[in-house]
Formats: C-alpha cells, structure tokens, sequence
C-alpha cells in the first residue's frame, strides 16, 4: 500500500492574463523508503507538485491521499497540524525564523505538534544538528551562518518530528559538492529506514542517488524509470 499517492491532481493558477494550468492531471504513488528524483526544466511544474503533495496548497482537482488521510479535502488548519506531523519541508528559500536560534528553530515544530516532552525535545534537536554538522552553531540566529549552514539547518528542521515522508524542493541548489554529498548521504540512510524522500531539483546528477526518477514536463508526469 502507496505511503502517498496522486490521482489526477491538477493545479491552475488564476491570473490577469489568463489560467496558467501547471499540473495537467498526475497519477503517482510513493511507498515507503522510496527515494525519489523528480527532474525537469523551469517552469514544468516541480515545485507546484511538491506544493501539492506537502499540502501547503490546495488542489485544483484530484486527490492526495496520505495512507487513509485524504489530505485534499482538510482545512488549513487541519492540514497544518497533519503536515507538521507526516511531512518535513525543506523549502529552496530556507524559511528558518530570523529572531530564533538554531535550536528553538528545530523545537519550534516539535512544541507545535507536542511530539516530545520538552527535555527530549532539546535532546533530540541537538542530536539532528549533530548530523547536519551544526552542533557548535545551535545557539546562533540564522542571519550568523552561511547559507549552506541555513540550508542544513532547514534540513534538521525537517526531520524534527521524525515524518514518514520528506519533501525537499532543490535541497542542496546552495551547497558545495562535499556539502551536498553529506545531505544526500543522510536521505539515503533515512530511506533506507523506511522515510520516504522526494526531491525535486533541475539538476540531472541527482539520477546517481535515487532509487527512481520521474520526470516532469509541461505539467505531466512524461517519464518513470526505476533505477535500482
Ligand atoms: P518549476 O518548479 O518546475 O520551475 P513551478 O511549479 O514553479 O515550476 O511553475 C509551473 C508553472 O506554474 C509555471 O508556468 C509558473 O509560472 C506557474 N506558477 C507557479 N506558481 C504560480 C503562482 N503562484 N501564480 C501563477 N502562476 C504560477
Ligand atoms: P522555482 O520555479 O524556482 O521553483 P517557485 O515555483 O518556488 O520557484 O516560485 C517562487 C514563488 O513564486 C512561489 O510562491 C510561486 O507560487 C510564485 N510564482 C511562480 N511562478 C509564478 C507566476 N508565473 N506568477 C505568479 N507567481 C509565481
């Protein structure tokens, strides 16, 4: 049974010009510990899909189903509570609190859903700045490290409260090769426990890591190829 699927989702876009239709009808399941690549030029539709998907906009038609969860028919404030707990967001932009440290930025999701209790939410948030490589920077603003370290940081935040699914809309677009290698390095182990991984990038060398790639293009799926 699919962790996470599609039926015929399309996305419209009002606009003073005219409807721009970004998603044209996707079909797609996830199960779990899939990793997967979803690649295509500017403009196809990627970040529309994870949008979908992550909940953090409606759809125009179609059905998101998380297991029995038919995320396309909760209110915001319904998918807000459902997402902090079933998905980690990794936005390309970061979107970590300015006024918060590292840390409160890791518990801030974790006291929203009140997934732990306060000690082992610290313990735990320390621990996930322990595996981007941030532990010495925990008490420091975001606006005090460099974007690689924000971009790691945002990574941590996503996985605060240990979601079954990740969502990460070009995740490493703003880190140096060796950076890059240690996140990607760290999606693998999760999937391989079991943590669903979608990540979106123009950027074709993600084929290498993933265990399937789709492909969008003009707002459709064109393109499915498993790869191990
Ligand atoms: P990608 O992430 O692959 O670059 P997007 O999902 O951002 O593609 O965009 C798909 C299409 O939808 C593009 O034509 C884009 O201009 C349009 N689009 C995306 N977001 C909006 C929006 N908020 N309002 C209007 N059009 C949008
Ligand atoms: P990218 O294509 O680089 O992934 P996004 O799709 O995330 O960038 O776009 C950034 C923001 O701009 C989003 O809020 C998106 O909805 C909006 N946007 C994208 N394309 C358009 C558009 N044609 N008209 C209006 N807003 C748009």
């Amino acid at each position: 049974k699919p962790l996470l699927s599609l039926r015929q989702v399309v996305k419209v876009y009002p606009t003073r010009s005219g409807d721009i239709t970004a998603l044209k009808g996707i079909d797609a399941e996830f199960y779990r510990g899939e990793f997967v690549g979803i690649v295509g030029k500017s403009g196809a539709g990627k970040s529309t899909l994870t949008h979908m998907i992550s909940g953090v906009d409606q759809v125009t038609s179609g059905e998101v189903w998380f297991e029995d969860t038919p995320v396309h028919t909760l209110s915001e404030d319904q998918k807000a509570l459902w997402r902090g707990r079933h998905v980690g967001v990794v936005y390309q932009t970061f979107q970590l609190m300015p006024s918060l440290s590292l840390l409160d930025n890791i518990l801030l999701p974790m006291e929203f859903c009140g997934t732990y209790q306060r000690g082992k939410s610290e313990e735990r948030a320390l621990e996930l700045l322990r595996a981007v490589e941030l532990e010495d920077h925990a008490f420091k603003k975001p606006s005090a490290i460099s974007g690689g370290q924000q971009q790691r940081a945002a990574i941590a935040r996503a996985l605060a409260n240990d979601p079954p699914l990740i969502v990460a809309d070009e995740p490493t677009g703003n880190l140096d090769t060796a950076t890059a290698e240690t996140i990607f390095s760290l999606f693998e182990t999760l999937a391989e426990r079991g943590t669903t991984i979608l990540i979106v990038s123009h950027d074709r060398s993600l084929e290498d890591r993933v265990s399937r790639l789709l492909t969008i293009t003009d707002g459709e799926l064109s393109e499915m190829r498993s790869l191990r």
